[in-house]
């Protein structure tokens, strides 16, 4: 679908969720409430997919179980339109918060709705906000257990809620006991001896776009794909208002008016791909059997450790 030409390939991915399922505004009394909210996500992400449309980019779209089941026509749109179906989890809880055995009933199911409905195999997994952290490294374990190819969960920068500042920042292979499983940990640049998250969400609002840009070319500069993210309620500037402490509502509301345009910007500086496709053409020319989505891993560390 994508237009290669000589420019370099990177990882476009959208976390799909409803506006009012976000971690910094988690309650348990508004989880309650999920059924009765408006629901926004379709409409939002039908406008990133004629986004994507127009510049004919596929991308990757972590969909939450949650969602799948009450919008199983959005998700069959999304596979229609050649982009690459991932789980986001079923019911967005963090995973700090979990047990082992109810993180693995929730991505269990999560990638059982999504096979279902869209009839395509799940290879990538995303933690709601990027929860695999040191406290929840046993997650990947259960991930390579319940069929997962690739995480991208784990953020190597320094964050209040989430991430893993020492953590390798590029992509590579992670061992569990039960096999290997790729990590493709969103984008970010090395500051002054500091990981900087450039991969998207509110850093993508935060900080000026030319700004952005100039770091986003930096990481390009070393030949290694960007994994850049975004939610569709940050396309929605219109969405109802949440109550929330200052720090959560600045974080989820600023500039969301600013996203899409932002948005056509990327796509006009950076040529795309799915999390997918990116991983099965770089991993074929390092794999020792030619595959990488089998149920055995055969990759050497040799070629782990020598890709990107
Ligand atoms: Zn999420």
């Amino acid at each position: 679908m994508n237009s290669v030409g000589e420019r370099p390939m990177h990882c476009l991915s959208f976390d799909v969720e409803e506006h009012f399922q976000v971690s910094t505004f988690w309650s348990e009394t508004r989880r309650q409430q999920w059924g009765q909210l408006e629901s926004r996500v379709s409409s939002n992400t039908e406008k990133i997919l004629e986004l994507l449309a127009q510049r004919n980019v596929c991308a990757t779209f972590f969909v939450l179980g949650w969602v799948a089941e009450r919008c199983p026509g959005l998700v069959r749109t999304i596979v229609t339109q050649g982009h690459e179906l991932a789980s986001h989890g079923y019911g967005h809880e963090l995973i700090t918060t979990q047990t082992p055995a109810r993180f693995r009933d929730d991505v269990r199911k999560a990638k059982q709705i999504l096979e279902d409905v869209s009839g395509k195999r799940v290879y990538g997994y995303r933690a709601p906000s990027f929860s695999i952290t040191k406290d929840t490294k046993w997650a990947i374990s259960i991930l390579i257990e319940e069929g997962y190819t690739y995480d991208s969960s784990i953020f190597p920068v320094l964050h209040d809620r989430y991430g893993m500042p020492d953590a390798t920042p590029t992509i590579h292979l992670l061992r569990g006991e039960a096999g290997c499983i790729w990590e493709v940990p969103p984008s970010s640049v090395s500051v002054l001896g500091m990981q900087v998250p450039v991969a998207g969400g509110g850093y993508f609002r935060l900080y000026p776009y030319p700004l952005l840009r100039l770091m986003l070319k930096r990481v390009e500069r070393t030949g290694r794909p960007l994994v850049m993210y975004l939610h569709p309620w940050e396309l929605d500037p219109d969405q109802p208002r949440m109550d929330g402490s200052w720090l959560s509502r600045f974080r989820h509301y600023l500039n969301l008016r600013k996203t899409e345009d932002r948005l056509r910007s990327l796509l006009e500086d950076f040529s795309f791909n799915s999390i997918h496709e990116t991983l099965e053409s770089a991993v074929g020319e390092f794999s020792i059997n030619g595959t990488w989505c089998g149920t055995t891993h055969e990759v050497s560390s040799r070629s782990a450790s020598c890709w990107l």
